[in-house]
């Protein structure tokens, strides 16, 4: 059984209490524990991170950068390895697992760009002999809270920018696969990142609820669940911290009667099945406009979903998705797909009795496809986070777009025809942070930014591009005047620019 670790100050630290099992999901084993911090632990580490920072908010940004160009060369050298613990305690196939790692690597490359994205605006003789300038400098110490999802991504996604701004970083990863955070940790000082200012604290309410009563702790972003996004907000403003949160998600699928409807089976399918659904920008309703186009859409995705092969990454490329990541998600999924059961769904792929032959106990959950699902059922209130499609059916395309606007979620969205009218319209009217047009998963890359609105994000700006490199900074702004512009006297109001 391995014992993972925390890495605090440029080393592997064991813990000291509590810890939590992280399973093989594939075999259903219990492959390693990992430590669960205290506050007092957490609190120390911040401690350590507040003394190493300003050393490196002083280190010129070019520098900074080039750990960071550095960590790339280190991060492709070690693709390989890094996709590997990523399937082993994720689940995921080895392809997606690269994919994940590729996706946080491009961010760190825009981040390279940090000398760029850090240059202030300059007024010169905003007033007489006066000049007028802001800087963006960091804040500090500041912290992430990720999800089990994406654990090489999503972890990347926070650090990059933050860590090429000047700050020092806590990272808590999820504590159901916290082996690639560390991993990556472990890169980041063989790229050259001085100990101390990135910091894996591995843990679980206990140490989130710790960093949100931490004082020195300047920001928190935070990716997962909704309720959990909620309740970090809510706590983490009340004590002044600047805080961004990302959650949950219920990603549709408008399908026009103009589409290609082969096209959009095919884009169902792997949005819908891929990573067994396990992502936020998964899609889990498909919405065709017009009976006839239901209908075809079934047709067309039944022999699809039989035809996918459900397996452990170990069988490579071979395979289209993994098991879902705990016990306790698995029996999730189930007992949602037996309340649409319930509820008066029509279940016409059931993927109940699922079993892989030699990993029974692994959580492998079978495709799922319902039909005449309605907008009061479970299934469709809730983020079912597993590969189960919903079809909801509609009889306009205005009925298709209410739909999704009157959804509480808004992280993606996804628009399938052949019209530009039709998707400038949609573009233009969905309350939705992330739009697809006939493109499934619209995950925006490194340099454009990630967020959705509604319940999907809390806070303002969004993850990656331009707009991480503000919230991971603050502005300050310099009026500027040399003694020779001093010889007026003093001045009791408010001055207006000569
Ligand atoms: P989760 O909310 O269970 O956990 C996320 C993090 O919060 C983990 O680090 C966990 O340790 C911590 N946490 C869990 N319970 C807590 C509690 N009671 N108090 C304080 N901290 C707590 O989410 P998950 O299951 O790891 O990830 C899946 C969820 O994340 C899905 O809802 C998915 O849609 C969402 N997600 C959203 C995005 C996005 O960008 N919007 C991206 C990826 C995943």
């Amino acid at each position: 059984m391995q014992e993972l670790t925390h890495w605090i100050n440029g080393e592997h630290v064991k813990g000291s209490g509590r810890t939590a099992d992280v399973y093989n999901p594939a075999t259903g084993e219990v492959q390693a524990k990992v430590p669960l911090a205290s506050k007092d632990e957490l609190d120390a580490v911040v401690a350590k991170a507040a003394e190493a920072q300003p050393a490196w908010a002083a280190t010129n940004p070019q520098r900074r950068a080039r750990v960071l160009m550095e960590f790339v060369r280190l991060l492709n050298r070690d693709m390989d390895k890094l996709a590997e613990a990523l399937s082993k305690e994720h689940g995921k196939t080895f392809p997606d697992a690269k994919g994940d790692v590729q996706r946080g690597l491009e961010v760190i490359e825009f981040c390279i760009g940090a000398p760029h994205l850090l240059k202030g605006d300059f007024t010169d003789s905003a007033g007489r002999g006066i000049d007028m300038y802001s800087m963006r400098q960091a804040l500090g110490v500041v912290a992430g809270i990720t999800p089990f999802n994406f654990p090489a991504m999503i972890p990347m996604w926070k650090f990059g920018p933050a860590i090429a701004c000047g700050n020092a970083f806590i990272l808590k990863p999820s504590e159901r696969d916290p082996s690639v955070p560390l991993m990556l940790a472990e890169l980041m000082k063989e790229a050259g990142l001085p100990d101390g200012i990135l910091q894996v604290v591995n843990g679980d309410k206990e140490a989130v609820d710790a960093i949100l009563d931490n004082e020195t702790i300047q920001a928190v972003g935070f990716v997962g669940s909704t309720p959990i996004a909620e309740y970090i907000y809510g706590r983490g403003c009340a004590n002044g911290k600047r805080v961004q949160c990302f959650g949950g998600a219920k990603n549709h699928m408008i399908v026009m009667p103009d589409a290609d409807m082969d096209q959009a089976a095919d884009a169902l399918i792997g949005a819908g099945y891929g990573a067994a659904g396990e992502r936020c920008m998964a899609i889990s309703v498909a919405v065709p406009v017009g009976q006839k186009t239901a209908d075809a859409l079934i047709d067309k995705l039944v022999p699809r979903i039989e035809k996918l092969k459900v397996g452990p990454y170990t069988a490579g490329d071979d395979v289209d998705y993994g098991p879902v990541v705990t016990p306790q998600a698995k029996e999730k999924i189930l007992g949602l797909v037996q309340s649409g059961v319930d509820q008066g769904a029509e279940l016409v792929v059931d993927g109940r009795d699922f079993s892989l032959q030699g990993y029974e106990d692994g959580f492998f959950v079978g495709p799922h496809l319902f039909d005449r699902v309605t907008p009061d059922m479970d299934i469709y209130k809730q983020e079912i986070f597993g590969p189960v499609l919903s079809q909801v059916r509609t009889d306009s395309y205005e009925e298709a777009l209410k739909l999704a606007m009157d959804n509480e979620y808004g992280n993606g969205t996804a628009i399938f025809t052949r019209d530009g009218d039709t998707a400038r319209d949609f573009t233009n009217r969905i309350n939705i942070g992330m739009v697809g047009v006939n493109v499934p998963i619209p995950v925006p890359l490194a340099y454009h930014t990630f967020g959705g609105w509604k319940k999907s994000g809390f806070g303002d700006l969004n993850q990656h591009g331009p707009d991480s490199f503000k919230f991971y900074t603050r502005t300050k702004t310099v009026t500027a005047r040399w003694p020779s512009g001093l010889k007026e006297g003093g001045e009791f109001h408010f001055k207006q620019m000569e």
